[in-house]
């Protein structure tokens, strides 16, 4: 695995640095690929904090950087939103231009509410019935997966191999308002809630991770010794992305 942080927003949805400066600050802490996946296809945030309107833009941008840069491998993301109150259904998504670029990150798949409240339910199965059309690399941003799969373990693990989707382990940036992490439960993020049986299930079916801050202002950018650490202590394997 090479040092990454695949989860990571700039200005072109709603972090707050541009993507050079997220760039320097990438190689300021010694990562050794950077992640950008700006959001796209969500109802929750307002036309200029995401790239939906203009992915072709944001996508050739990231590229003609990415074509320059050394030291440090840009990976260009985006992250999509598919719950059923503000996402898209996954069946009209773009998937010509999608396919260009690294990977896609799905968020709140199978979640009823998040933190901030109800975001509406979409099954997983409508992500395997579209999964055939996109030819990169799909995993699932920041999910619950011990709540929402709760005694579904093998289930879970199943599908995720079999359609091979991985999952990101995320260690999130302290939220301004909350002082906790985005995207966390009783305090803790979401992977630190995996039972021994969810960990074994993914493990027994070969289910990769990969790591990811939600950065959006920069400031917890790669600090992922904690995920990095789970992962290698529960044989966990990563997504060939971050190999
Ligand atoms: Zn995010």
């Amino acid at each position: 695995m090479r040092r990454h942080d695949i989860h990571t927003h700039t200005t072109y949805s709603d972090g707050l640095l541009s993507p050079k400066d997220l760039i320097k600050q990438a190689k300021y802490r010694n990562l050794e690929i950077l992640g950008i996946c700006d959001h796209g296809f969500s109802k929750k945030l307002i036309d200029t904090y995401q790239v939906t309107a203009n992915l072709e833009r944001y996508y050739n941008y990231l590229k003609e950087i990415k074509r320059t840069l050394k030291g440090l491998e840009l990976k260009i993301g985006i992250e999509i939103d598919v719950s059923r109150i503000y996402g898209i259904n996954p069946s009209q998504l773009p998937f010509e231009i999608l396919n260009r670029f690294d990977y896609v990150l799905f968020e709140y798949v199978n979640t009823e509410k998040e933190y901030w409240g109800e975001v509406g339910n979409r099954d997983i199965s409508e992500i395997i019935d579209i999964r055939n059309e996109l030819e990169i690399p799909v995993g699932l941003a920041h999910n619950d997966i011990q709540q929402n799969y709760n005694r579904k373990e093998l289930e879970i693990a199943t599908i995720l191999s079999q359609y091979e989707i991985f999952i990101e382990i995320q260690e999130s940036e302290l939220h301004p308002r909350r002082g906790v992490g985005r995207n966390t439960r009783e305090g803790l993020d979401y992977y630190l809630h995996f039972t021994k049986k969810l960990v074994q299930e993914l493990v027994n079916k070969g289910v990769t991770v990969v790591c990811g801050t939600d950065s959006h202002t920069g400031e917890f950018l790669g600090k992922l010794d904690n995920s990095f650490h789970f992962i290698s202590e529960n044989n966990l394997q990563f997504h060939k992305l971050v190999k």
